[in-house]
């Protein structure tokens, strides 16, 4: 049968060395770094993970203008790794989180912080504080064999010239093998799927004309937001 309107190509991430990386789904994880859930007023050790989601149109390739978001005063950086799924499955063991890792990038979970806040006082879902256009930008995806070992990589996120965040990957809460396996108890993990691992402390807004960098390991984006 015909589609009814002409359908969308499928967002994709480019792969260092060539290749287009097709993005099914985007998973984020909430306060993973012990000192921002300290800043953001919370106990690290207290909760289990918590998980939400950007749609996969989202994604904003590296270079990117992107405008300031609209309906928010309040558009905050969070500086993150990503991990990339080359396979997935539910239940997934400590063995099979780490199969399925294609790659890494850096990227940054775009946050309207003011509609984060009114969710929280509300009680309310996290969607138009954090699935909005062009909310996840992601630079291009280092293959695991490539990227090595990351576990001494820092996170490192600098706006227009100024570190703003830097912090070693060793002080998330829960590792990439941990969260995958956890979100694989939740969905059945699929190829093509983005995890957003989290931020450390350091957060703020941004301002229309900021230049925005994330690097962590081998991996960088850089973004810059319009006017
Ligand atoms: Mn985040």
């Amino acid at each position: 049968m015909d589609y009814v309107i002409e359908p969308q190509e499928r967002p994709a991430v480019r792969v260092k060395n060539g290749g287009l990386f097709p993005v099914r789904r985007i998973f984020c994880i909430g306060r993973n770094y012990a000192d921002h859930v300290r800043e953001m007023g919370g106990d690290p050790k207290a909760q289990p993970p918590v998980f939400f989601t950007k749609p996969a149109d989202a994604v904003a390739p590296d270079g990117s203008v992107i405008p300031y978001a609209q309906a928010t005063d309040n558009l905050h950086f969070e500086g993150e790794l990503v991990v990339a799924l080359k396979s997935g499955g539910k239940n997934l063991d400590l063995a099979g989180a780490r199969d399925a890792i294609f790659g890494y990038a850096a990227g940054c979970d775009l946050t309207r912080r003011d509609h984060q806040a009114r969710a929280k006082d509300a009680g309310a879902p996290w969607d138009t504080a954090k699935g909005f256009d062009a909310s996840a930008p992601i630079g291009e995806i280092t293959p695991a064999a490539e990227a090595g070992d990351l576990s001494s990589a820092r996170l490192k996120t600098i706006v227009d010239g100024e570190t703003r965040q830097d912090a070693p990957l060793t002080q998330m809460i829960w590792s990439v093998e941990d969260i995958i396996v956890a979100l694989s108890q939740q969905f059945e993990l699929k190829a093509g799927d983005l995890i957003f691992t989290g931020t450390p402390e350091g957060v703020g807004p941004l301002q229309p004309g900021d230049d925005v960098i994330v690097e962590t390991g081998p991996c960088r984006l850089a973004f810059r937001i319009g006017a």
